[in-house]
């Protein structure tokens, strides 16, 4: 499919809005790559966990950024994520680091630096990029962007059905309200949709029902010539 070959969808959201899911389908679907950005805030998290850096020290994560590699391999179950060259998928899954992750990516020497990555990343196209500033910020040009929200609710109990139910529902509820708030709120790159973005609300959509919608979208998009 040639003409999805250039393609860059930038898909933003809040936690739990299930942005993976469908940035996952769309990949499969039209032949791109997905490419986690959240993945990258977690892994240097990790790092900064690892070294016993406070995540409010803003000239110590600078230096340590300046000595990380992050990178995302793409694959049919989701990103890769290696932190200096070793696989750290799982661990940056951890509550700490999540939260750690929702810390860290408010200093905004530290967004440019994976500004600068994440659009490397992207440059050649062909891919769905999902996260928090992908339409506003790291691809203003996008294709098509997409700003999948849901109420905290919704997404709390998504989560709670994911995890297997192994934290109280109540407890992720609280993590994901602290996570809006900070990603809502910091000076820089706010979350928020572009304002050429479609903002799909999904809290009474399934995720088959979005997926469908964003694939027609996609399609459409496609179809008009000279793109
Ligand atoms: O998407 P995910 O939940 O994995 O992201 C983890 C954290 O990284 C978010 O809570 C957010 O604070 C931050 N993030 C960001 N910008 C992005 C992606 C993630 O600030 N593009």
């Amino acid at each position: 499919m040639s003409g999805t070959r250039r393609l860059i969808v930038a898909i933003d959201g809040p936690a739990g809005a299930g942005k993976s899911t469908v940035a996952g389908r769309l990949a499969a679907h039209f032949g791109l790559l997905n490419l986690e950005t959240g993945a990258m805030y977690r892994a240097f998290a990790l790092k900064a966990i690892e070294k016993g850096i406070a995540t409010d020290d803003a000239a110590a994560l600078e230096k340590l950024a300046a000595e990380t590699s992050i990178a995302l391999q793409p694959t049919p179950a989701g990103n890769r994520v290696l932190l200096d060259g070793n696989d750290v998928t799982a661990r940056v899954r951890d509550a700490a680091v999540t939260q750690a992750a929702s810390q860290v990516s408010v200093h905004p020497a530290i967004r440019r630096w994976m500004v600068d990555l994440q659009r490397k990343l992207g440059e050649n196209g062909g891919v769905v990029m999902e996260g928090r500033d992908i339409g506003t910020v790291v691809f203003p040009d996008a294709d098509i962007k997409i700003f999948l929200d849901a109420s905290p609710e919704a997404r709390g109990e998504r989560r709670y059905e994911q995890s297997g139910k192994a934290a109280p529902a109540e407890a992720i509820l609280k993590e994901i309200r602290e996570r809006d708030q900070r990603d809502r709120n910091r000076e820089q790159s706010p979350l928020r949709p572009a304002p050429d973005a479609l903002v799909i609300d999904s809290t009474d959509l399934t995720l088959e029902e979005v997926v469908s919608r964003v694939q027609e979208l996609v399609t459409a998009r496609l179809a008009v010539p000279g793109r």
